[in-house]
């Protein structure tokens, strides 16, 4: 099948890669001349585990090309995807503005039959805001449907999250475009969901609220824990067992970050509001996680006040491990927080450091966590990657100054931490 995926960015390259993959024709689009300019020369614009490989050998074989025009690719394909991004606004609610400037440029550029295919997170209604925006500019005389596939990719696994999604919904106005979807995923034999456009549009939402829900509930009970004096690894362990409730996404810790859960949930809370539903619910999902990082520095500070000219080292920067990326990430809210209070700030991370020095002016960066180290007056472990969980902790011990060990994401025990000579403060726990 033809494919145009339009916005070239964590999703939009890597569905467009694996369509490719599957042995489809795809174009990918991107306004930004440099994005494309990197991906045609065989560089990546983003870091994706696997992904080059992939980019790179379904370019070689010629199912994947890339541009700038989005006339060329929806000339060209048969379905097209909407994978712009859709940021929150300053109320919280979503901006459609680039789903709405592709949409125009969709509809100047149809010249037969398209399935246009909205990928992006939209809040419930933008299937039909889509398909006025369509009616309203195109210049042919061409019939085409939306539809409404959202994507549950995780940055860090989003190659095999493609590959092996734990299902693929579908929102179709009519029986007829949902075959040609059904037939762009069948090779994947996965549970497929067709729905109506709304509702497909809502599961989304509930998704990621959900999810975002039962962290900020685990963080909860971590804020208990560390008053009553029990150990939430433990209870969290405890609860998992239990088949209704799951072991996933029950780790405390500085709570959701990231360019989807923090975006997700403020953008359903705009729509239920505007419904006139009760919202409760999700703003004290929303507290909760507002206050992860301001309680974590007070923490921080109680122990080593006076922060002015303190040395603090921050391990990992990315919102989570095996990205680069850094959208609402905990590691720029707390920096900024220590930074505000005069304390030096050192910094390392895996792969996100490129990302961060622009928005990290102030902090200074690190060649890795035993550099990190030296002369640090404590360490502040941010992001959960692999690599810092085998750390020498008794060698970053020796080259620090002082000895607290700030654990945001309870990867280190107690008593190895203090076996190396820490001071351990850890989340939800005393
Ligand atoms: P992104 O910012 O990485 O990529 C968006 C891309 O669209 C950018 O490269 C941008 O230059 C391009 N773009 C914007 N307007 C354009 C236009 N008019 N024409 C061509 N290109 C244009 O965003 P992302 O993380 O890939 O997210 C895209 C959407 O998918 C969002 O709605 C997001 O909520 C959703 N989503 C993201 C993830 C994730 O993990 N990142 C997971 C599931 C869903």
């Amino acid at each position: 099948m033809n494919v145009c995926v339009i916005g070239t960015g964590y999703v939009g390259l890597v569905t467009g890669t694996v369509f490719a993959d599957l042995g489809n024709e795809v174009i990918c689009v991107d306004n930004v001349k440099k994005k494309i300019d990197m991906l045609k020369s065989g560089v990546m614009p983003i870091y994706e585990p696997g992904l080059r490989e992939l980019v790179l050998r379904n370019v070689e074989e010629k199912r994947l090309s890339f541009t700038t025009s989005i006339s060329k690719g929806v000339r060209n394909s048969k379905v097209v995807f909407i994978a712009v991004g859709t940021p929150p606004k300053a109320n919280g609610e979503s901006d459609l503005t680039a789903v709405e400037i592709a949409a125009k440029e969709i509809a100047q550029n149809m010249d037969d039959y398209k399935i246009i295919v909205n990928k992006s997170t939209v809040p419930v209604g933008t299937g039909n805001f889509v398909r006025n925006i369509i009616e309203k500019y195109k210049k042919n005389d061409c019939e085409f449907d939306v539809v409404s596939n959202p994507e549950f990719l995780k940055e860090g696994s989003a190659i095999s999250d493609c590959l092996y999604p734990d299902r693929i919904v579908i929102g179709v106005p009519n029986h007829h475009v949902a075959m040609s979807l059904l037939e762009l995923y069948a090779p994947l034999e996965r549970p497929m969901l067709i729905t109506d456009v709304e509702s497909a549009e809502l599961i989304k939402y509930a998704s990621n609220a959900f999810l975002a829900t039962k962290i900020s509930f685990i963080n909860f009970i971590a804020n208990v824990c560390e008053k009553a004096g029990a150990d939430v690894t433990l209870v969290a362990k405890g609860m998992g067992y239990d088949t209704r409730i799951g072991a996933h996404f029950l780790g405390a810790g500085l709570g959701y970050g990231g360019s989807c859960f923090p975006k997700d949930t403020l953008s359903l809370l705009c729509t239920a509001k505007k419904l006139g539903e009760d919202s409760t619910l999700l703003e004290a999902v929303i507290d909760i996680n507002e206050n992860r990082v301001p309680r974590f520095v007070k923490r921080i500070s109680a122990r080593l006040k006076p922060m002015k000219g303190k040395v603090i080292g921050v391990l990992g920067l990315a919102f989570k491990p095996n990205t680069d990326d850094l959208r609402d990430a905990k590691s720029l809210e707390i920096i900024k927080n220590l930074l505000k209070k005069k304390a030096i700030v050192r910094v390392y991370d895996p792969i996100a450091l490129e990302n961060a020095k622009p928005l990290l002016k102030g902090a200074v960066f690190c060649k890795n966590p035993y550099d990190l180290a030296k002369g640090t007056d404590a360490l502040v472990v941010v992001t959960e990657w692999n690599e810092f969980k085998l750390l020498n902790l008794e060698k970053l011990r020796q080259s620090m100054r002082g000895c607290y060990l700030f654990d945001g994401r309870n990867i280190y025990t107690r008593e190895r931490a203090e076996r190396a000579g820490f001071k351990y403060i850890c989340i939800g726990m005393r």
